[in-house]
């Protein structure tokens, strides 16, 4: 079967290898003459920018980039984007990249015609409705990892300095209007970084998938979000150049976020404020606490993991589950314990306190509390289980 196709959920995708070439008439599509393309600095160097941009320039299509963004990307990052797409009269955003670079190029594009600043529109109740949805210029979206997802969201997550705390900018109109997701700009991918996102993938899969509310579309697309990684996670991390695993687990991250409308949990709630702090890699650390997570959560979710397991060609039991998350950790060297992880235990009753107010922690099975946080948190830092 050809690994390709033209999707029209949750947004215009155009899914397969070698697709990166159409770039040019994807900039037309959603109707931009001179977009700002958004990187990081280390792709910026890299081949597969260059081409990008001799694509773009041999399609008469003049862009400028940025890169000044960080991997736990900033305010300051977001409000030097804004001002170059200004100075430069640009009518839209290629963002292209990981979690990072999508992010900040989407909420560029967002902030572009506003007027209020942008914490003004962290997710919380309706404060999205405070935008101006005119003064939010198109996004073309390009991932070159397969894990956040972010290409077929409707938000992107900055770091506020001030308080050290991740923030979650929304609007239904953040999503980009065309993406291309083209496997064969993640063979490049290092086996760290493809476990790193993988885990990411995986862990939206799971907590959309577990999550208290009535939502049979994103379950189903959840459960076969955790049925690709499983197939392939492994294959991606041991040969990079597989382009069937990497093709499926490029899927498996759009469809993570497509999953996680209906909810994330405790595994980002504790992530989140983790990443915020020590600068660690986001699926890494989602990874380190899944299976304390779903210790912690199994009274709630025994029966639903069970089915999930069934499904997945395990034992239908919540312990085979467990198993294989915790084998699947071993063997893509994701650390057991945050003190492998190089995380310590100073900041253990600031991290339990910001936890249940991150904005995932509503969807956790478990009401998420203080002292349940502080819980998880011990048990991953020992690695009790
Ligand atoms: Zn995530």
């Amino acid at each position: 079967m050809q690994l390709r196709g033209n999707w029209n959920y949750p947004t215009s995708i155009r899914f397969g290898a070698g697709r990166i070439k159409e770039l040019p008439e994807a900039v037309r599509a959603a109707g931009m003459k001179r977009p700002l393309f958004v990187t990081d600095p280390r792709l910026a160097a890299m081949p597969m920018v260059k081409n990008a941009l001799a694509s773009l320039e041999a399609a008469s299509i003049g862009c400028a980039v940025f890169s000044d963004v960080r991997p736990n990307p900033v305010a300051a990052n977001v409000e030097a984007g804004v001002r170059m797409l200004k100075a430069g009269g640009h009518d839209g955003v290629i963002a292209f990249g990981g979690g990072s670079a999508l992010d900040v190029g989407k909420v560029v594009a967002f902030m572009a015609g506003q007027t209020r600043p942008m914490w003004d529109f962290e997710d919380i109740g309706d404060w999205w409705t405070r935008a101006d949805p005119d003064g939010i210029a198109p996004i073309v979206a390009v991932p070159t990892t397969a894990g956040t997802g972010s290409e077929v969201g409707r938000a992107g997550v900055i770091t506020d300095e001030d308080t050290h705390t991740k923030k979650v900018i929304f609007h239904p109109l953040m999503m980009p209007k065309v993406t291309i997701c083209d496997p064969e700009l993640t063979v490049g991918m290092p086996p760290s970084i493809t476990a790193g996102t993988g885990m990411d993938a995986f862990a939206h899969c799971l907590e959309a998938y577990c999550g208290p509310f009535y939502h049979p579309l994103a379950d189903g697309i959840a459960v076969e979000g955790m049925r690709l990684v499983k197939e392939t996670l492994d294959r991606a991390v041991a040969r990079g150049s597989d382009i069937e695993a990497r093709a499926h687990m490029m899927s498996a991250a759009a469809m993570g976020a497509t999953a996680f409308q209906k909810a994330l949990g405790a595994i980002h709630s504790l992530s989140h404020p983790v990443g915020a702090l020590y600068d660690t890699h986001h699926g890494m650390t989602n990874g380190v606490f899944m299976p304390y997570v779903l210790a912690f959560n199994r009274p709630a979710i025994e029966e639903k993991i069970a089915r999930l397991a069934a499904f997945l060609g395990l034992e239908a039991s919540f312990n085979a589950f467990l198993e294989f998350v915790l084998d699947l950790r071993q063997r893509i060297g994701v650390p057991h314990t945050l003190k492998d992880f190089g995380v310590d235990d100073t900041k253990a009753d600031l991290i339990a306190q910001m936890a249940p107010k991150d904005p995932t922690a509503g969807g956790n099975p478990v009401p998420l509390d203080e002292a349940g946080a502080l819980r998880i948190f011990r048990a991953a830092y020992e690695g009790r289980l």
